[in-house]
């Protein structure tokens, strides 16, 4: 398997898929394009059914049917092929260093930079397996394209092995995922699963089924301008300063990134712009529970109030919008589609353990639009940078637990059969019974 895997993983890492934010194509890029098209015809050359590029580019194919009886749940398999906008995917250049020593390792077009087992300690549980890294001036892209190497062989997997008993799977590929897109045009009754998974984790055996809730703050703050030689007798009053000032009164030292972790939120500024006549201020609040994430929309809007009553000259606009939920809310109503994954990565010889997410998914919005879609390790480590890395193994082994998650999907609708009632196969949404918004009310 091992060669397929790691032949189609180069051959993906060589196209140059970064999204860009401020594009207003879907796809954001036309390289994304390119990927998508490779995709969809190494789809129909092993076999996929139903292989199909929607007029936004998602490319999505079946893997038919094998079960034993009607009425298994269609599971799909997503990933995304863009890649993140902070480090350049031009050119990527993938080394292969075959049975890793454990040492350190340098990089050809970048002699200063270093990939070490002592800052990056997930390196040494990778110890005697082929690991790819970049060559030292872009990133590698396992973000996602370890996940789309992943989906991709186990479309071959499952075509090839018959025996294989499961319902139909669905496989997606995606754009935009890096620049919070990626669902925005997905179709879901084309998607037509009932429960979904995606490949964009961490070491082996990582699960993850929540995620952060996330809103964007943007603060627009009107000053008076004049000239600076009669500011002081026209009344001056300088955006930028109170642009300042506002962040200066933000509570960084307990909630911001760089000063939380595990499940703390914060507030973050992502961007400042501005002069004397107007400063806008662009934030993101994070927060695992709605109770935290709105009492961070009140310490926003305090402080502009503040701001406001400090300086009445001026004018502070605030604008909250809702970016995207934590999954655990939906999942946490029926747990299947997690406690599947786990068995499947025990079954593929892992231990299987939840990473909480201080961070989105696709999966985060698909779950709440009522497409429960945990997210599994495919092997990447260090994304979004120039040591990012991925062993060759590890790949494997997400194929190898997607192909057992199949199979339990399968089986665990047969052992179901007896016991409960037989309800008749819905196809329709939401399957799992999950209830529509509630946390949007806390
Ligand atoms: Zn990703």
């Amino acid at each position: 398997m091992s060669d397929t895997l790691l032949s189609r993983f180069l051959r993906y890492v060589q196209l140059d898929t970064q999204a860009d934010d401020t594009s207003t194509t879907f796809p954001s890029t036309p390289g994304q394009l390119v990927l998508l098209e490779m995709l969809k015809k190494e789809l129909t050359e092993l076999g996929a059914a139903d292989v199909r590029m929607t007029k936004h580019g998602y490319v999505m194919a079946s893997i038919p049917d094998t079960a034993r009886r009607e009425g298994v749940p269609t599971i799909a398999f997503l990933a995304h092929v863009d890649t993140a906008p902070d480090c350049s995917g031009k050119g990527v250049k993938p080394i292969v260093h075959r049975a890793y020593d454990g040492k350190t390792i340098r990089f050809p077009d970048n002699p200063r930079l270093v990939l070490d087992p002592a800052t990056s300690p997930e390196l040494l549980e990778a110890k005697g397996k082929d690991i790819v890294t970049a060559s030292g001036t872009t990133l590698l892209g396992a973000d996602d394209k370890a996940g789309v190497a992943v989906v991709m062989t186990l479309v071959e997997q499952l075509l090839k092995n018959k025996k294989l008993k499961h319902g139909l799977v669905r496989v997606c590929f995606t754009p935009d995922e890096e620049i919070g897109r990626g669902v925005d045009k997905l179709d879901l009754r084309e998607l037509s699963a009932q429960a979904a998974y995606t490949l964009d984790g961490g070491a082996p055996g990582e699960i993850c089924w929540e995620t952060f809730s996330a809103d964007a703050a943007e603060v627009t703050i009107d000053g008076v301008t004049t000239h600076p030689m009669e500011a002081r007798a026209k009344g001056m009053v300088n955006a930028a300063h109170l642009a300042g000032k506002l962040l200066a009164s933000l509570p960084r030292e307990h909630c911001a990134p760089e000063t939380t972790e595990g499940r703390e939120g914060f507030i973050h500024p992502t961007r400042v712009e501005g002069k004397v006549e107007q400063a806008t201020v662009k934030l993101i609040l994070r927060d695992f529970e709605m109770t935290g994430l709105a009492a961070k929309r009140r310490i926003i809007e305090g402080l502009c109030r503040g701001l406001q009553a400090a300086e009445p000259r001026a004018r502070v606009r605030c604008k909250i919008r809702k970016q995207y939920r934590n999954m655990a809310y939906w999942l946490r109503d029926d747990m299947r589609p997690v406690e599947l994954a786990r068995e499947a990565i025990a079954a593929a010889g892992l231990k299987p353990f939840d990473h909480v997410i201080r961070g989105g998914t696709d999966g985060s919005r698909l779950t709440e639009m009522g497409l429960p879609t945990p997210n599994l390790f495919c092997g990447e480590h260090n994304a979004h940078g120039p040591l990012e890395w991925v062993a060759v193994q590890d790949m494997e082994l997400a194929v190898t637990t997607c192909v057992k998650l199949a199979g339990l999907w399968e089986m665990k609708r047969e052992l179901e059969a007896g016991s409960r009632k037989q309800k008749p196969p819905q196809r329709q949404l939401p399957f799992l019974g999950l209830k529509q918004p509630g946390p949007d009310r806390v």
